[in-house]
C-alpha cells in the first residue's frame, strides 16, 4: 500500500517522489509506504489552504452550511468505524477495544463540533453593555484563518480530530501533518473530507518527517496558527518558528501527572484507576498519572495487589482477543522505554514488577507493564515523562506533604485524587497545578470539557467551547450614536 499528499483537493507522491516506511509495532515490519512530504509540498499545501481561506467559499458559508458537512465528516468516520480502528492497531498498535474507543470519540468530535457551529451562529453577535450609552457595541466571531495542525502518534486519528473537527466548524482551512510513526488514519480522513464534500483547499494533507515537513509548517507565513500536540523540546521549537510572524499558537504538550492517594480509598477501586492511568494505551498518553503517590498506611498493601494485577496483564498484537497491553509504538520509542527503567534501576528505585520484554514475545515492541517503588524524588524516572507502561509508586504522611511533591513538577498537565473524604478531594483538586484533575478516577475524557495543561505542559485548551474558540477571531464593533455631537474639536 503506497499513499500520498492531499493538496488543494487532489492526490499526488511528495515533490522528489520520496516515501517512508510505515511499520506495524507488534510484527516489527513494515505494511505501508507513505509520501514523504518536503517543504516544497508544505508551501503548495499552505497556498492552498491560503486560496481556500481568502477567495474560497467555505468561511463565508453559513455556521449551518459548514455543519452539514463537518457531521458528515463525523457519520463517515462512524461508517468506517471497525475498518479505521484495525487501521490504527496496525499503526500504532493499541489493543483493537482502545481503537474501537478512540475512533468512535473522533466520530463524536466532528458531531460536537458541527452542533456548535449552528449553535453559535443562532446565537448571533454578543452584545457588549458598555458605559457611554452614546455607544453600542458587539463582538463578532470570525474564523482564524490558516491553520498548520501538527499531531502526535499516540492517539492518531482522535489528536487529529480535536484540531481538524473545531478548525472546520469555525470556518478555518488546514494543514494537516501527522506524526510520520502513525500517518494511514489521516490519510482516511482526508478521503473522508473529500467524500464529505468539503471545498477543496479546506483540507490539505501533508505527511512526513518533523524536520522535513513539520517545521516547514510551523515556520510557514501563510499559516495564521498553529496547533501543536507533541512533545515539551518540539513543542519549544514550533513556538519559536511561529515567534518570527506573531501566529497564534496553541500547544499541548507532555506531563508527569500525580495520583494521590489516600488511606481511605477502597484498595481495589484504587488499584483499577492506577492501572487505567498508566497502562491504557500502553502509558503513551500525554496525561498519564505516573506518579502514584500514597498514604503510608495503605502503601504495602496497595503496592502487593498493584504488582499481583499488573503480572495478570495479557499482553499481545492489538488484533489477538482479550490484549490489555499491545506493543510500544517503534523501535525508538521501545528503546526509549527500556533506557528509562535501566536507569530508574541506576537510581535506586526499587523495581517491584516488570521491565522487561515478556517471556515469549520475541518479535513486536514488547515490555511488561512496570512498577517502580520507592523512588528517589529527584531521579529522572519520577520526574521526566517515560511515555511507556511504567509507573512509580512513593508514600506520603499529610495531605499537605501529598500536595507539596505533586505539584513538585515543570509540568501540570492533569493530576488525580482518591479518598473517600470528598472535602479533601476538592481541598486537593483545588491544590493541584493542573489543567485537568480527576476525583477518584484517572484518565476520562469527554469532548465536552476542556484539556490542556499548566506550566511546560502548553499553551491554550482543546475541547468544549474553548476548543472551538482557538479557531475563532474575536471582533469588536462598536458604533457611535448619529444623532449625538462628540464635541471635542468642533464645539
Ligand atoms: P514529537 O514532539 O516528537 O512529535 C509530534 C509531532 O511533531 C510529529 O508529527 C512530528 O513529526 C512533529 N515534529 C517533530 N519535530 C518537529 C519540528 N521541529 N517542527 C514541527 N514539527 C515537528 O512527539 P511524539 O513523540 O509524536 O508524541 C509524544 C509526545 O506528545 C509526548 O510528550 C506526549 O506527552 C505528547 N502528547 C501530548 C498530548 C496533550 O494533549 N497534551 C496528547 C498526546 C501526546
Amino acid at each position: 500500500m503506497k499513499t500520498e499528499l492531499f493538496i488543494d483537493g487532489a492526490w499526488r507522491p511528495a515533490t522528489g517522489g520520496a516515501t517512508f516506511a510505515v511499520i506495524d509495532p507488534s510484527a516489527e515490519a513494515p505494511f505501508a509506504e507513505a509520501a514523504r512530504g518536503t517543504a516544497e509540498d508544505v508551501d503548495l499545501a499552505v497556498k492552498a489552504a491560503r486560496r481556500a481561506f481568502d477567495d474560497g467559499p467555505w468561511p463565508r458559508m453559513s455556521g449551518r452550511e459548514r455543519a452539514a458537512i463537518v457531521r458528515a465528516v463525523g457519520r463517515l468516520i462512524a461508517e468506517r468505524k471497525e475498518e479505521l480502528a484495525a487501521l490504527e492497531v496496525r499503526d500504532n498498535g493499541k489493543p483493537l477495544p482502545e481503537a474501537l474507543w478512540d475512533i468512535g470519540d473522533a466520530a463524536y468530535c466532528f458531531e460536537y463540533y458541527a452542533d456548535m457551529a449552528e449553535a453559535a451562529e443562532a446565537a448571533g453577535p454578543m452584545p457588549i453593555p458598555l458605559g457611554d450609552t452614546r455607544f453600542t457595541s458587539k463582538v463578532v466571531h470570525e474564523p482564524l484563518g490558516v491553520v498548520g495542525a501538527i499531531v502526535p502518534w499516540n492517539y492518531p486519528l482522535l489528536m487529529a480530530a480535536w484540531k481538524v473537527a473545531p478548525a472546520l466548524a469555525a470556518g478555518c482551512t488546514i494543514v494537516l501533518k501527522p506524526s510520520e510513526l502513525t500517518p494511514m488514519t489521516a490519510v482516511e480522513l482526508a478521503r473522508i473530507t473529500e467524500a464529505a464534500g468539503l471545498p477543496k483547499g479546506v483540507f490539505n494533507l501533508v505527511t512526513g518527517y518533523g524536520a522535513e515537513a513539520g517545521a516547514p509548517l510551523a515556520g510557514h507565513p501563510g499559516v495564521d496558527k498553529v496547533a501543536f500536540t507533541g512533545s515539551v523540546p518540539t513543542g519549544s521549537k514550533v513556538m519559536q518558528a511561529a515567534a518570527a510572524d506573531i501566529k497564534a499558537i496553541s500547544l499541548e504538550l507532555g506531563g508527569k501527572s500525580p495520583f494521590v492517594v489516600f488511606a481511605d480509598s477502597d484498595i481495589e477501586k484504587a488499584v483499577e484507576w492506577i492501572m487505567f492511568g498508566i497502562f491504557w494505551n500502553q502509558g503513551q498518553v500525554c496525561s498519564a498519572t505516573s506518579r502514584i503517590l500514597v498514604e503510608r498506611p495503605l502503601y504495602a498493601p496497595l503496592l502487593e495487589r498493584l504488582a499481583a494485577e499488573a503480572a495478570k496483564i495479557t499482553i499481545g498484537g492489538g488484533m489477538e482477543a482479550g490484549v490489555l497491553l499491545g506493543p510500544i509504538v517503534s523501535e525508538g520509542q521501545y528503546a526509549k522505554v527500556l533506557g528509562a527503567i535501566e536507569r530508574g534501576k541506576a537510581e535506586g528505585a526499587r523495581l517491584v514488577w516488570g521491565g522487561k520484554r515478556p517471556a515469549g514475545r520475541d518479535t513486536g515492541y514488547f515490555v511488561e507493564p512496570t512498577v517502580f517503588a520507592e523512588v528517589p524524588l529527584s531521579s529522572w524516572v519520577w520526574r521526566e515523562e517515560i511515555f511507556g507502561p511504567v509507573v512509580c509508586v512513593n508514600p506520603f504522611d499529610t495531605e499537605e506533604e501529598a500536595v507539596r511533591l505533586a505539584n513538585d513538577s515543570p509540568y501540570g498537565l492533569a493530576g488525580a485524587v482518591m479518598s473517600d473524604d470528598l472535602d479533601r478531594c476538592e481541598r486537593v483538586a483545588a491544590a493541584l497545578r493542573a489543567g485537568i484533575v480527576w476525583i477518584n478516577c484517572s484518565q476520562p475524557t469527554f469532548t465536552e470539557a476542556p484539556w490542556g495543561g499548566y506550566k511546560r505542559s502548553g499553551i491554550g485548551r482543546e475541547l468544549g467551547r474553548w476548543g472551538f474558540d482557538a479557531y475563532r477571531q474575536v471582533k469588536q464593533v462598536t458604533a457611535f450614536d448619529r444623532t449625538q455631537k462628540w464635541g471635542w474639536y468642533l464645539k
